[in-house]
């Protein structure tokens, strides 16, 4: 499977003043593959999100590289790069309530994108915009309506509308169901896995919920405190976790799988995430790491593949 996306060291870190930087993401590398489905996950305060908006560049890189078909993305996007890439790459938001403009009309919303096609008449956007309120399950005369008429389920249809209609080939979801209710989370990710199939689509897939992304993605990536700590199969990683931080990840799963309860008795997260501005020497979960040794402290463990599995773990256990 080729590479449609690559993140290569990716860093962005957020400057505070009085010399405190907020290290966000730190050197990440990732490859995504054309038509794969890869999902991350990791505790609030793990970067998740950051890594996401800078790979689709709505925030500047601080160091590192993001390819697109094998084209290095500029570091901080003018206009104009928004423009070109919008129609390439394409973020649907976690928050429904918030990600839509409350004064502008729901056609106004999904049809921004296309606004930026000269050779589309207004009659062209206005048909556009109706088909896909219909692919994501609304109606044609909802364009005319502003989003406080609508429930989050069908807010969440009109920003994966207004992401989808561009026809990109690349999405980042940004826990794109964790403020939906549970009755409506599984429509909107069917609804996504079906669109997903039809256009070809190539998802980042961000959540809290790793059954859920055992049960979306191809691929998982587990990010701590702005690094990745494991990358493997989806179902792979879920049963048998290498790193300790995916360990009692998966062990604190608000809904666990019956046949990890099988498997292995279940475990809590202990202590709190430490600051993204202070991160720790060494290894950045030592502190709550339940197999922590001596040098765990002092060495910052890299990124490596196991010889045995293919699995990719940044911990001194396996180095
Ligand atoms: Fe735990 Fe050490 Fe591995 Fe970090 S490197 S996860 S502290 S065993």
């Amino acid at each position: 499977m080729a590479d449609l996306v690559e993140a290569i060291e990716l860093t962005r870190y957020f400057e505070m003043g009085k010399n405190q930087r907020v290290h966000a993401v730190d050197k990440v590398t990732l490859s995504i593959g054309e038509k794969e489905i890869v999902g991350l996950v990791g505790e609030s305060g793990s970067g998740k999100s950051t890594f996401g908006k800078t790979v689709v560049g709505l925030h500047a890189k601080t160091s590192g590289t993001v390819k697109y078909r094998g084209e290095v993305l500029p570091q901080k996007y003018q206009p104009a790069d928004f423009q070109r890439f919008a129609t390439k790459m394409q973020m649907i938001f976690q928050d429904p309530y918030s990600s839509l403009n409350p004064r502008m009309t729901v056609g106004e919303i999904i049809a921004e994108g296309i606004r930026l096609h000269p050779e589309l008449s207004a009659a062209d956007i206005k048909q556009r915009v109706a088909e896909w309120l219909q692919r994501v399950g609304l109606q044609a005369n909802h364009m005319s309506r502003y989003p406080h008429e609508f429930s989050g389920g069908q807010r969440q249809r009109i920003g994966i509308a207004r992401a989808l209609i561009l026809e990109p080939e690349f999405v980042v979801c940004d826990e794109p169901i964790s403020a939906l209710d549970v009755s409506v989370q599984a429509q909107v990710i069917n609804l996504l896995g079906e669109l997903k199939d039809k256009m070809g689509l190539t998802l980042l897939f961000i959540a809290h919920d790793l059954s859920m992304v055992r049960y979306v993605s191809d691929r998982m990536a587990v990010m701590y405190l702005g690094s990745l700590v494991e990358i493997g199969k989806s179902d792979e990683v879920y049963f048998d976790p290498k790193h300790p931080y995916t360990e009692v990840l998966i062990g604190s799963n608000p809904e666990p799988d019956p046949q990890l309860e099988r498997s292995r008795p279940s475990t809590a997260i202990q202590g709190e995430i430490p600051s993204p501005v202070n991160v720790p020497a060494g290894c950045r979960f030592a502190n709550r790491c339940p197999k922590v040794m001596d040098r765990c402290g002092i060495e910052t463990p890299e990124l490596i593949a196991l010889k045995t599995i293919d699995r990719q773990v940044a911990c001194h256990l396996y180095s």
